[in-house]
């Protein structure tokens, strides 16, 4: 039987934990649709629990009926998957509409198992925290939720054309919030969110960074990498990696290369504007706006769209860069700006959420207020004209990633599920009356 580990005077460390990622697998390519860096930080995550001895159990809605029920993702963690609604591709929007099988499943996984079969539950995302109160109170464990992103805070930021966030999902996290034992927060912006926009109680929330792989992220010779991806030495790469949506403002960059060029003709020869990642709604559902509008820009020639990258290509692509550019409307944390400077290649960044935190601006990369690409194309212009400057960032960016590494932040998360499992304190007299 599984049980928590009590350690003496130390935290108690849980022996297996059910996570809940239900509205996308950790068995996804992160980088389009649905799946970005929830999925990377859900595995990343798992692997290394397993790695101190903490089992972890992934649980997510099946999308196809020929999927095997549960999957071996490395020794010690597995994904079930869970049939909830029809199989195939779901809106996310319609998803709640299916916790109740989820749940079903949820607890049928774990009625196979011995009592006690989990020590806690760890729920990503609102629907997934869903689910998991409700899996946390019948096994009568402690529910710790991370939100990743939240509809207030998205829809206080809606780019133009984009569609708000749904009232249900509002309530949704209302009603999480008040339920969950412990919050995580990427950032200390983000626990400010969680005080300011739904009322959370500042004591139940820990703010704990994602972090990045850096044994696959690693610094690189630019030229090297450029070969690598068919590119001519000189080539000045300017990288937008990640979901295509109008949240993350790919367009942004796409407007300010058209600026650079005008700016700087010479500059159309060898100046490359790749865009790595598939579509994923959000405003941006039919492929082939982002060529429409770089032939109405004049900037066809320049752009070049990839789809979705394995990790280990994705660090050539970010190694052969000029910089990355995350023009983001809002980002809980932004993964992409952390790997790139792992790389040693600069960011220029909206100063948005969890970006603020993964760029040190001025050291690893530049960050910007709003969304003008006259701005982004004047940055951008610095780091192709002056390369001192670029080395000067260049040179201290991996040194800033290596501040955001995942064992950290495996560390603190099971502090965290420490403090979740630790007897609780009888309520003071005054909080029962
Ligand atoms: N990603 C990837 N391949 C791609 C594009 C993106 O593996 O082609 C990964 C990227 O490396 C990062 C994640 O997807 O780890 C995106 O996370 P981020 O926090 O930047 O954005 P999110 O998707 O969470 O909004």
């Amino acid at each position: 039987m599984a049980g928590k580990v009590l350690l003496g005077d130390r935290a108690a460390v849980p022996s297996r934990v059910a996570t809940v990622s239900l509205h996308t697998s950790p068995l996804d390519q992160p980088g389009t649709g649905d799946a970005g860096g929830l999925n990377v930080y859900v595995v990343e995550v798992a692997r290394r629990m397993a790695e101190r001895n903490v089992a972890v159990d992934v649980f997510t809605r099946a999308t196809d009926p020929d999927l095997p029920p549960v999957v071996e993702l490395v020794p010690g963690v597995n994904v079930h998957h869970v049939p909830a609604g029809p199989y195939g591709h779901l809106d996310k929007n319609t998803l709640a509409d299916h916790l109740c099988p989820f749940i079903f499943g949820m607890l049928r996984a774990e009625a196979e198992g011995a009592p006690g079969h989990y020590d806690l539950v760890h729920g990503h995302y609102w629907l997934s925290g869903r689910a998991g109160v409700a899996a946390a109170r019948r096994w009568g464990v402690p529910m710790v939720q991370t939100m990743h992103t939240m509809a207030r805070v998205k829809n206080a930021a809606l780019a133009d054309g984009d569609s708000p966030e749904p009232e249900l999902r509002v309530k949704g996290e209302d009603q999480l919030v008040r339920q969950a034992d412990r919050l995580i927060a990427n950032t200390d912006d983000e626990a400010r969110q969680l005080v300011h926009h739904y009322g959370a109680s500042e004591s139940r929330i820990s703010t704990i960074p994602p972090g990045v792989d850096l044994e696959t992220f690693t610094p690189g010779d630019r030229r090297s990498a450029l070969r690598s991806l068919g590119f001519p030495d000189g080539t000045e790469l300017l990288l937008f990696v990640g979901r295509v949506q109008r949240l993350k403002a790919p367009d942004v960059l796409i407007r300010a290369a058209a600026e650079l060029i005008e700016r700087d003709p010479s500059l159309r020869d060898r100046l490359v504007v790749g865009v790595v990642g598939g579509l994923s709604g959000g405003g941006m559902h039919e492929p082939g706006l982002l060529t429409e509008l770089a032939r109405s820009l004049g900037v066809a020639d320049v752009v070049r769209l990839e789809p979705p990258q394995s990790r280990a290509r994705l660090a050539d692509h970010y190694r052969a860069a000029t910089a990355t550019v995350v023009p983001s409307y809002s980002e809980s944390f932004g993964l992409v700006a952390v790997e790139s400077q792992a790389c040693g290649t600069p960011v220029v960044a909206a100063r948005v959420g969890g970006l603020s935190t993964a760029v040190a601006d001025g050291v690893s990369g530049v960050l910007l207020e709003g969304h003008d690409p006259a701005e982004y194309a004047a940055e951008l212009h610095r780091l192709v004209a002056e390369p001192a400057w670029r080395a000067k960032l260049a040179d201290a960016a991996p040194r800033h990633a290596a501040t955001l590494g995942w064992s950290r932040t495996v560390d603190e998360l099971l502090d965290v599920y420490g403090q979740a499992l630790a007897p609780r304190a009888p309520l003071p007299m005054a909080a029962c009356r």
